[in-house]
């Protein structure tokens, strides 16, 4: 999928647009796999939320891989994508019990996440397997809006509370079938990563009927040039001999799961725009493109480094730009940034567009959802339309006030 074929894409479905290279979700899958391919049961859920088309859905039902998913619609989904109830993983938090009962009745694995919780839905349903989150209290990375392990942390129950929650157990005569961490979406120290690992493993101790042992997510992938990545094969070679002495000591082989979005998917996406306007104040040249906060938030809301490149203008000179969205309030996408020499009319392109972009779209200024598309054995498959006024109207009800 080069330049050329993305200008195709514009043309032919319109821009903005997200599309989504198929080859190389599949080369991060095999890399995965591969890295962890001297364990005997292993098993990658990918997580819903990081992008939940379908048809990227369907893509990971053919790779093998199950779902991890955080909301009973995002379970919803996987079933419509024909994933098997046992192949999906629900991990919510601050949810209501019947949530979580609606989706154990859809025969998902449940993964609970609070002490209330647990005690409640143990009591009701002890024969209903459970997962559980804990919270190892290990910082990954220094972002606080995305480091999830620190001891203020809403997710996971504290392993200062394992004797609170071995109670609940046993008083409830629950089986817990999973020990199951995430520790935030910044792993840069693999040593960080192992040593909360050791935490999971002393946590599984305590537990005799463990199915599997689920180590969450937080890969990294390079945004921009001189971005770490987490390095996944010396990942590999370092948890698979603490997961296999591990299982020897404890007496069973257990699965070894994984549930990544960002690293699956982040790469594989391009969102193309375009330039509506070149503006110059005093002290800066502003790129104004068709698109926004509302399509991409990830630079305003994280501060994310998306590489941008003109298309349009691949060998031109490079200036620097600050390239702007059209949404009515500060709606930066990068500041400074050098590009290409842009012109109005031509197409951007941001990289790593594929996980936490389209999923996180709204409707504000009320502008619609961009169109996706698949890039999948050398050609663009639409997989979502554009939104119309239609899309934008279609839950208002219009009273009649002067007759009210
Ligand atoms: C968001 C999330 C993930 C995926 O995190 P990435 O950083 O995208 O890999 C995995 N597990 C849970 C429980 C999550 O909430």
């Amino acid at each position: 999928m080069n330049d050329q074929d993305l200008i195709k894409i514009a043309a032919e479905f319109g821009n903005p647009v997200y599309v989504y290279n198929a080859e190389k979700i599949k080369s991060q899958y095999l890399r995965l796999t591969n890295a962890f391919s001297k364990v005997k049961q292993l098993r990658i859920n990918y997580a819903v939320k990081a992008l939940s088309n379908i048809s990227i859905l369907k893509l990971f039902k053919g790779l093998g891989s199950g779902l991890d998913t955080v909301s009973i619609q995002e379970v919803q989904l996987g079933l419509k994508a024909g994933f098997d109830p046992s192949r999906i993983i629900y991990t919510p938090n601050g949810v209501s019990l019947e949530e979580i009962e609606e989706a154990s009745k859809l025969g998902v694995q449940i993964n609970i996440d609070n002490l209330s919780i647990l005690e409640q839905f143990g009591t009701r349903h002890p024969k209903v397997p459970v997962c559980i989150r804990i919270n190892p209290h290990v910082m990954a990375g220094g972002n606080s809006n995305i480091s999830v392990g620190h001891i203020d942390s809403k997710f996971g129950i504290s392993i200062h509370q394992i004797p609170h929650l071995l109670r609940i157990v046993e008083n409830t005569g629950m089986n817990i079938n999973g020990i199951h961490m995430h520790t935030g979406s910044d792993i840069l120290d693999i040593e960080v990563f192992l040593y909360a690992s050791e935490i999971l493993f002393d946590t599984a101790k305590h537990f005799k009927d463990l199915e599997f042992l689920d180590f969450g997510s937080g890969f990294k992938v390079p945004y921009k040039e001189g971005d770490i990545e987490t390095d996944i094969e010396e990942l590999g070679e370092k948890l698979t001999k603490k997961f296999k002495s591990f299982c020897k000591e404890y007496g069973r082989e257990l699965t070894l799961t994984f549930e990544p979005g960002k690293f699956l998917v982040s790469e594989s996406g391009k969102f193309v725009v375009r330039v509506n306007v070149i503006k110059q104040t005093t002290s800066t040249v502003f790129a104004g493109v068709d698109s926004g906060f509302n399509h991409l938030i990830r630079p305003m809301f994280y501060g994310s480094q998306h590489v941008i490149r003109n298309i349009s203008n691949p060998a031109g000179k490079e200036r620097f730009y600050s390239v702007v969205g059209y949404i009515c309030e500060t709606d930066t996408f990068a500041t400074n940034r050098r590009i290409a020499e842009i012109k109005e009319g031509d197409l951007l392109c941001f990289s790593n567009a594929g996980g936490y972009c389209f999923s996180m779209a709204s409707n504000y200024n009320s502008r619609y959802r961009p169109a996706e598309v698949l890039w999948y054995n050398g050609e663009a498959h639409l997989i979502r339309k554009r939104e119309t006024f239609e899309d934008l109207v279609r839950n208002l009800v219009e009273i009649d006030l002067e007759n009210l």
